[in-house]
């Protein structure tokens, strides 16, 4: 496991102040809750997520989400995510 040891920001999910890295400078996921969290480029949010709805909203495998895109505009999602297709379960 390789912690982010700079990173001391509280996860937005679960107050866990202990991250790893992810694949995409910017991006942490909690070691408590296993939430996504940060601030990367519009271009690498697909990575984390897909700005669909998922097709089983009732699946138990989901994580959160609370992510700032930088492109043409600064925009922020959070809310929760189906993890098997990576769609959107819930918005907030
Ligand atoms: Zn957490």
């Amino acid at each position: 496991m390789n912690i982010a040891k700079h990173y001391t920001k509280a996860c937005p999910a679960c107050n866990h102040t202990v991250h790893e890295y992810t694949d995409v400078f910017g991006v942490y996921k909690c070691t408590g809750c296993g939430a996504i969290h940060g601030e990367c480029f519009k271009r690498d949010a697909g990575n984390f997520y897909k700005p669909y709805w998922s097709k089983a909203p009732n699946s138990p495998n989901t994580f959160y989400i609370d992510l700032v895109t930088h492109g043409l505009t600064v925009e922020r999602f959070h809310g929760w995510i189906n993890s098997d297709d990576k769609c959107i379960v819930q918005v907030g």
